[in-house]
């Protein structure tokens, strides 16, 4: 895995991020066990709930046909001095689709990565 295209492609999808009312900029990768990857950023409204750029990628990823996904990177923040992590919503989204073990990078600042799989960051998910 080449971290380094992961941050790039967050990045470069961070600059799409339209938030308008937070200005909260958000970019993720998410790449398949396949080797494919996909980006995402967030996506504000003021009428109806807005999207994360976490379930943009996977949304793109999965209405092409993508099941199987390795890991995901996530970046941004108002000065991205900071990790941002997933929301609630998304690590539950997430979960619908990922083992325990899919890793989640938080990159951040200069160079800085913060690690955790989906279950250190949703230990008790919903499941039917
Ligand atoms: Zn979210």
């Amino acid at each position: 895995m080449d971290i380094n295209l992961l941050i790039d492609t967050a990045k470069k999808a961070r600059e799409h991020s339209y938030s308008p009312y937070s200005n909260y900029r958000v970019g993720c990768a998410l790449l398949t066990k396949s080797g494919k990857i996909f980006s995402g950023c967030n996506i504000e409204n003021d009428g109806i709930m807005s999207i994360c750029a976490e379930r943009v990628a996977f949304s793109k990823a999965i209405s092409e046909g993508e099941k199987d996904f390795k890991c995901l990177l996530v970046l941004g923040g108002k000065e991205a001095l900071e990790y941002t992590s997933p929301c609630g919503y998304c690590r539950q989204f997430m979960s619908e689709f990922c083992d325990k073990d899919f890793e989640i990078y938080m990159y951040y600042g200069d160079n800085k990565i913060e690690k955790r799989t989906l279950n250190e960051l949703l230990p008790y998910s919903f499941n039917l």
